[in-house]
């Protein structure tokens, strides 16, 4: 089989500009619900804090109304170490929504806490293609207003 060759087809001086239209759409920001308010008073003081069901004293977040493990609806919010490390990550490439254009490819982690909660953040300083699984991390909170803090992540020193 004989392939043509290829054609390289150099770029035309009239070619307009690609400009970035979305620089001007940031980012969304979360909703604080009832059931996660005490989660975002916690952020905005720096505190990691996640849902305990007080049955069988399982961690978990994000918050929901009955435990996955015993189906208990009595839980309450304790704060948890903010160590970790990563357990899983998954890198974007594609542009879901119009305020993470510029930031393309981005990770999106899975941390497991040392107390065996998984929390899904994202790992900040570390590019996406050096993210490894059993990496250690810490929580950092990016303040983004008054209102919501959220919690991000790390590297730390391994112990
Ligand atoms: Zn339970």
């Amino acid at each position: 089989m004989i392939l043509p060759p290829a054609v390289v087809v150099p770029p035309t001086q009239s070619s307009p500009k690609v400009t970035n239209c979305m620089a001007e759409i940031s980012k969304p920001v979360p909703s604080i619900t009832p059931d996660l308010s005490e989660f975002f008073e916690g952020a905005r003081n720096n505190r990691l804090i996640v849902q305990k069901c007080e049955q069988c004293a399982r961690l978990r977040f994000p918050a929901y109304e009955i435990c996955s493990n015993c189906r208990s609806t009595r839980a309450s919010w304790v704060p948890v170490s903010g160590r970790g490390e990563v357990f899983s990550f998954n890198i974007m490439h594609q542009v879901y929504h119009p305020g993470f254009a510029a930031e393309v490819p981005y990770a999106v982690v899975v941390i497991e806490l040392e107390e065996g909660c998984k929390f899904v953040s994202n790992l900040v300083g570390v590019k996406p293609h050096e993210i490894r699984c059993g990496m250690p991390v810490e929580v950092i909170f990016e303040k983004l207003s008054d209102e919501v803090t959220i919690p991000k992540f790390r590297l730390r020193a391994a112990r």
